[in-house]
């Protein structure tokens, strides 16, 4: 039996902290799959590379808004996949190299990792070939989370994230199923490259976590332009793989190439034996961690998707930072700080938001003022001809503390970050319209225009 100072089960955000400062550290790393992880491999990276051609090819669509007449020729989706995976391929293959053959003091397992007792953990080779059994001094679960698929879609031909980026043909017609913003991105993708989409959406919107201003919006946009069917479930599935049937609960059905499980993803916990380790999880799965990301298990750590009620790359990338600290400063812990958790979601239009919905904000009882900006209102909204944008900033009345902001628009990933940082710093919304110049004509006019518009 190995033991190590340190395991690690996880090579996606669990790979990022373990650098010169664990030189001396006897480290092992154990993989199930792509190493890497799911932002790289099956996550954030490949989605945006995808939407990016989306976007492009929106953007030849509507040019003639501008007087400019274009259409588009043709779709290369083989060409589009390769380019996206002939980039990364490559980064997760020299990453298990680096760790695997490169890393002196780094040990990389290959298998499934799950508990045996406290800090033990039993391997199963992926290829096959055995099983080792390794203790640690200490251990970092950051196993991540897989896509969740409905019980009645579960016996049927379907595709998840994992695997609809590397399919060989666009399908010619695609069913969705899912309201968040993985179905969303996919929507666009596909739609904007020339799949007809259809999108089942169990809730009654679209991006229901998002402020209901912003995800009220989006989904009578998204309406417009896709067969999206509201507080509607699929019941069954006939068919293969290139002719299917998906039925609904509301008697309808849709004939489709394709079905894309996007309804949500849990966490892997529940397929390492976690009771053995004396690991506690939450009700939904997700592994218990206090603010330093400690689990109940003495000298065992969670981070990422495991453990984070928001599962998302930037979140993880900071748990692990502090656990990265944490291991080795125990004598002076750093907390994760889960204050201003911004997200995305990289469509058309872009949605952005962090901090607090109005929802949130009035329930918590707080005296609070909202201003509602319109992207149109703004001279770069003009050029863009943009007539669905808006910024939404909520603001504490009297201090002028900045609650939350809701984007949705183009660019609003890139325009919301002048807002997170003004949250992060404890900037008022007044000083943040006034202290500073808002380039003129630029974009961000709106997030300027919408914080002076508060009534404080
Ligand atoms: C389609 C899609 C798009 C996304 N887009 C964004 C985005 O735009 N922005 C954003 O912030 N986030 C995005 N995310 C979320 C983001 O990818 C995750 O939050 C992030 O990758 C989580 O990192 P992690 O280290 O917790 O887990 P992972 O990166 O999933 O790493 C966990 C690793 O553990 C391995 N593993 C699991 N169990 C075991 C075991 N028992 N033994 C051995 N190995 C095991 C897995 O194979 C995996 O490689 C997206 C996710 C998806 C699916």
């Amino acid at each position: 039996m190995a033991h190590h100072d340190l395991v690690v089960i996880g090579s996606g955000s669990g790979n990022t902290f373990i650098d010169e400062r664990f030189a001396d550290w006897d480290v092992a790393i154990v993989e199930h799959g792509v190493f890497g992880g799911t932002c790289l491999n099956v996550g954030c990276i490949p989605t945006k590379m995808y939407v990016y051609a989306a976007d492009v090819a929106e953007t030849v669509r509507h040019a003639s808004r501008y007087g400019v007449d274009a259409t588009i020729d043709k779709v290369r989706w083989a060409d589009i996949r390769d380019r996206v995976f002939g980039r990364i391929d490559p980064i997760a293959k020299g990453g298990l190299e680096y760790r695997a053959e490169r890393s002196d003091n780094v040990t990389v397992y290959l298998g499934h990792a799950s508990f045996t007792g406290p800090r033990a953990l039993r391997v199963e080779r992926t290829d096959g070939s055995g099983v080792d059994e390794i203790t640690a001094d200490q251990v970092v679960v950051a196993a991540g989370g897989r896509p969740m698929v409905p019980a009645a879609i579960a016996g049927a031909p379907y595709e998840t994230s994992d695997t609809i980026m590397r399919i060989d043909e666009l399908p010619r017609r695609m069913v969705i199923v899912g309201g968040g913003y993985i179905a969303a991105e996919f929507a666009h993708v596909f739609s904007a490259l020339g799949t007809e989409v259809t999108v089942v959406v169990r809730g009654s919107r679209m991006l229901r976590s998002h402020d209901e201003t912003v995800s009220a919006a989006y989904t009578e946009l998204l309406s417009e332009r896709l067969d999206v069917r509201l507080a509607t479930q699929v019941t069954g599935v006939t068919g293969e793989a290139g002719d299917l049937t998906v039925a609904l609960d509301d008697g309808s059905s849709v004939a489709a190439d394709v079905l894309l499980v996007a309804a949500g993803r849990i966490p892997n916990g529940d397929r390492m034996n976690l009771g053995a380790a004396g690991i506690a999880t939450h009700s939904d799965g997700r592994i218990e961690v206090d603010r330093f990301q400690r689990t109940s298990a003495e000298r065992v750590w969670a981070l990422g998707d495991v453990s984070s009620p928001w599962a998302l790359k930037h979140v993880a990338n900071r748990e692990a930072k502090v656990v990265g600290h944490n291991l080795l400063h125990p004598e002076a812990p750093l907390e994760t700080d889960h204050r201003n958790v911004p997200s995305a979601v990289f469509t058309e239009p872009q949605v952005a938001s962090v901090g607090k919905t109005e929802e949130m904000v009035r329930m918590s009882g707080l005296d609070y003022t909202v201003k509602v900006q319109r992207f149109g209102d703004v001279a770069f909204g003009w050029a863009m001809e943009d007539t669905t944008g808006l910024c939404k900033i909520i603001a504490e009345k009297g201090t002028g503390r900045l609650l939350g902001a809701h984007i949705m628009g183009p660019q609003a990933s890139t325009l919301i970050q002048p807002l997170i940082q003004a949250m992060s710093f404890g900037l008022g919304a007044r000083e943040m319209a006034t202290g500073q110049y808002w380039i003129h004509p630029a974009l961000p006019e709106v997030v300027e225009n919408a914080l002076l518009g508060l009534e404080i």
